[in-house]
């Protein structure tokens, strides 16, 4: 840690700022509160009220809460029909969950590069890798940035693919004035803290597809049904139910429904203070020709999840590594999203070369995101301006 002795001491805070952080106000703790003394822990009305909320915000016809992003994720994959012999085109940069949820239906991610500017699934990568298996395609909205809906939608509708976006990022962001969420077949949302609206632990899918959507509750609950109209064997009596299918515990707890549905009341706001902090940090490393800045498509109008500190390592004279621990000396904890998914011992482990996907592999080797939530002050902007600002200088070439 040889930068120890240059970058670190100032300045001085109770914490270092991390990249993300949640904000839970008086008025959330009241709603959890107040649920938790209701008579519904779970299965009550609050998962009801934030479905409806969650129509409401994404303009999609149907939503259903689940216990995680990942479980989310792995119900629509469920519910895509994903099985032995399908291919399914994934974005290379995502968190792991993206792709696992096709290993756990037994199919096989095939994953497509990044665009080098943007960051987000290339579709003409999509294209080159559709064969007679290929049956849908996941695209992530990395940082929170929509993909490039319009051409996705038309080469899943030429090559007859379902698409499944994961919203985890992007919650919040519309892409040509249409709230995410409504846009593909389903779209997956997750509540984890370090998200721009937090349940503890939480996700969504949202679809206008009636028959999609009866799948998904179904699949959240163990395969079972209550609705006459889906049982082999129906009754009128009042305690009956039939399990289906196989599905899984994947439930939301009201309580979480309930500080879910606060924290979407807050949604504009969080995403106004979010464009602000971009705008601040796009505006002080684009005059920094050793640093890139992200590009953003006219079409994607972006509550920005992450904000990524791309190096240009041919002006530094520094690698990653050095930069990062330089920065984190600097009372700011950086991390890196994303390890190229395939570069996974589990995936290597599967066959998965190095070179696979060239823009994401030398993506993944400049990167590093910086603080970006709600609750981050002017002055803590500042602050991770001029640490990377003294970092640039140190090892401008
Ligand atoms: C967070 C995240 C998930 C998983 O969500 P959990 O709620 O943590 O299970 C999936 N995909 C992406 C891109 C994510 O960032």
């Amino acid at each position: 840690m040889e930068q120890l002795a240059i970058f670190g001491g100032t300045p001085v805070r109770q914490r270092p700022i991390g990249y993300g952080r949640q904000c839970i106000e008086q008025d959330d703790i009241d709603a959890v509160v107040e649920t938790l003394k209701s008579d519904y822990l779970t299965c009550g009305p609050k998962i009801t009220e934030v479905e409806q909320k969650l129509c409401q915000i994404t303009g999609a016809r149907y939503a259903v809460v689940v216990s995680n992003g990942t479980a989310a994720l792995h119900v629509a994959a469920m519910a895509a029909g994903f099985g032995e012999g399908d291919e399914v085109i994934v974005s290379s940069i995502t968190f792991a969950a993206s792709s696992n949820c096709v290993l756990y239906c037994g199919a096989k991610p095939v994953f497509a590069d990044i665009r080098p500017d943007t960051y987000n699934i290339d579709p003409d990568s999509i294209r080159k890798l559709i064969t007679p298996k290929t049956r849908a395609v996941i695209a992530v909205d990395f940082t929170g940035q929509a993909v490039e809906l319009d051409e996705i939608k038309a080469i899943c509708k030429e090559h007859e693919l379902l698409l499944i976006e994961d919203a985890a990022h992007s919650i919040g962001t519309r892409y040509k004035g249409q709230p995410v969420g409504s846009i593909a077949d389903m779209t997956c949302f997750s509540f984890h803290p370090v998200k721009t609206v937090t349940g503890g632990e939480g996700g969504a899918i949202t679809t206008n597809d009636e028959a999609l959507y009866r799948r998904l509750l179904r699949l959240r609950a163990h395969g079972i049904t209550r609705n006459r109209d889906e049982m082999e064997h129906p009754t009128d009596a009042r305690w009956y139910y039939e399990q289906v299918e196989l599905g899984y515990n994947y439930r939301m707890t009201d309580f979480q429904a309930a500080l879910l549905i606060s924290q979407l009341n807050k949604l504009s706001k969080f995403s106004a203070r979010r464009k602000e902090i971009v705008k601040k940090y796009d505006e002080a490393f684009s005059q920094m020709p050793e640093l890139v800045v992200q590009r953003e498509i006219p079409e994607s109008d972006t509550t920005r999840h992450l904000y990524i500190l791309r190096l240009n390592l041919e002006k530094l004279g520094c690698d990653r590594r050095q930069f990062f621990d330089a920065l984190y000396a600097e009372n700011t904890c950086p991390q890196v999203h994303y390890l190229p998914v395939y570069w996974h011992p589990y995936y290597e482990r599967s066959g998965y070369e190095k070179g696979l996907c060239p823009n994401a592999e030398k993506f993944y080797c400049e990167v590093m995101s910086i603080p970006l939530y709600y609750a981050l002050t002017d002055d803590e902007v500042e602050d991770v301006i001029r640490a990377v600002k003294k970092i640039v200088e140190y090892y401008r070439v």
